[in-house]
């Protein structure tokens, strides 16, 4: 569900026609529609209404100031990876005791401002950085909250680059090995166990492996309460999937409905960590036909948004949609739609049957909310494109886009290369 939609034959999000934006801000532009992303939260949120629980959005999937601000005001914390998504969050507004800490390869540096901050929750992925969190708590003199992320070895049956719950999987602890792990934390004097935690992958569009995965973390929660380890967070990551194509995902309430029955009889406070299903769709990317090229053989559409602006294509070989923005009833042909780097990589679109674009035209690509801008780069030295959101008849441009300059800022030519 989504505000993307055709009026009088022109693509508009809410009440704006794309076109109008495209004239102010030029092309390539992601666009967000408020609208979407507010009530994407919101079903997720209330479909878990019957138990206790804390949306936790996963900053990762788009970490965009105004994205994080919308989840914040509607109650929502983050879950982040990093350093920089810990000041992003907290920029944006966020309740640092809404805030989980989750990566296999936190840096000292990222644990302490973690700490100073007041977060709710590490979520700790190995032996090594249990001690590492324990002194850096101790040095800072505070007790570090933690969960354990454990792995319970279960294919979520989704794209091999984003499985994480699997033994081969460089995430989290065996599942088999993790209440050793829990007594060895116990031990450390600075760090306070309160969850459990787990991510199985994601763009995952069955149930049954979240259901799977909490199952065996219940069986690990029971063993914790007999050895008097009180567990008050259960957290179990994100992964749901989108409909990009023709995927099927279940409803957030079909989910919530699974996890929470299996829940039954524990005392846990809820953590969930959606990326993907709240901001996928409530984004595109918008792009501008440059030239085609027709022959024999291969049709290709080129345009101005490369595989620096949206890398889904080209990294995970992922579907997205492409529609035009003016609605006209033009011939089809199949084309590749490829942008404007120098690699062969660098395609949105491969064989797709399409209104055979002329130059000039404006294309959406849609289903570029998630994971979509925060993988763009300036590889070719593109600068990376402007974020737009939309609310009902409004628009605002929530990240310019960017300048020459801002190719060139930090990088200096030593004076020995100058005077040469
Ligand atoms: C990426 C990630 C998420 C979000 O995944 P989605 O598929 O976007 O919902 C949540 N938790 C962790 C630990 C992650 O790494």
């Amino acid at each position: 569900m989504h505000y993307f939609h055709y009026k009088n034959k022109e693509l508009s999000c809410e009440e704006v026609p794309l076109r109008r934006i495209a004239r102010k801000v030029g092309t390539p532009f992601y666009l967000y529609s408020y609208r979407t992303l507010k009530r994407h939260f919101q079903a997720f949120d209330s479909a878990f209404a019957q138990a206790p629980h804390l949306i936790c959005y996963s900053v990762k999937a788009n970490s965009n100031l105004a994205v994080l601000r919308t989840f914040f005001n509607l109650g929502g914390g983050a879950d982040i990876v990093s350093g920089g998504e810990l000041m992003r969050a907290l920029q944006a507004g966020a309740d640092p005791q809404k805030i989980v800490f989750s990566g296999v390869g936190k840096k000292k540096e990222e644990i302490k401002y973690a700490l100073d901050s007041n977060i709710l929750i590490f979520n700790a992925e190995s032996s090594q950085e249990l001690i590492t969190i324990d002194s850096a708590a101790r040095k800072a003199g505070k007790v570090a909250r933690i969960a354990l992320r454990v792995n319970p070895d279960i294919d979520p049956l989704t794209h091999p680059y984003i499985t994480t719950g699997l033994k081969k999987n460089k995430f989290g602890i065996d599942i088999k090995n993790s209440l050793q792990q829990y007594r060895e934390a116990r031990k450390l004097k600075n760090l306070e166990i309160v969850g459990v935690d787990c991510h199985i992958g994601s763009q995952l569009t069955e149930i049954k492996p979240f259901v799977d995965a909490l199952k065996s973390i219940k069986d690990l929660i029971v063993q914790l309460k007999k050895e008097g380890v009180k567990i008050s967070f259960l957290d179990l990551g994100g992964g749901l999937g989108i409909t990009y194509n023709e995927e099927a995902p279940p409803h957030p309430k079909q989910y919530a409905k699974a996890l929470l029955k299996e829940l039954k009889g524990l005392k846990c406070t809820l953590i969930l960590e959606p990326g993907r299903v709240l901001t996928g769709n409530a984004g595109i990317l918008v792009t501008r036909v440059l030239y085609t090229k027709e022959s024999e053989e291969k049709n290709f559409i080129v345009v101005d948004a490369g595989m620096n602006d949206l890398i889904r294509p080209s990294l995970y070989g992922a579907f997205q949609e492409i529609v035009p923005v003016k609605m006209r009833s033009a011939n089809e042909i199949v084309a590749d739609v490829v942008g404007p780097i120098c690699e062969t990589g660098d395609f949105l679109a491969r064989d797709r049957r399409l209104p055979r674009f002329r130059p000039g035209e404006l294309m959406a690509v849609m289903s570029s909310g998630a994971y979509g801008f925060v993988m763009s780069s300036n590889y070719n030295s593109r600068t990376r494109a402007a974020e737009v959101m939309v609310s009902g008849k409004d628009f605002y441009v929530v990240r310019e886009n960017e300048s020459y300059e801002d190719l060139i800022r930090g990088e200096r030519i030593p004076e020995f290369l100058i005077h040469q």
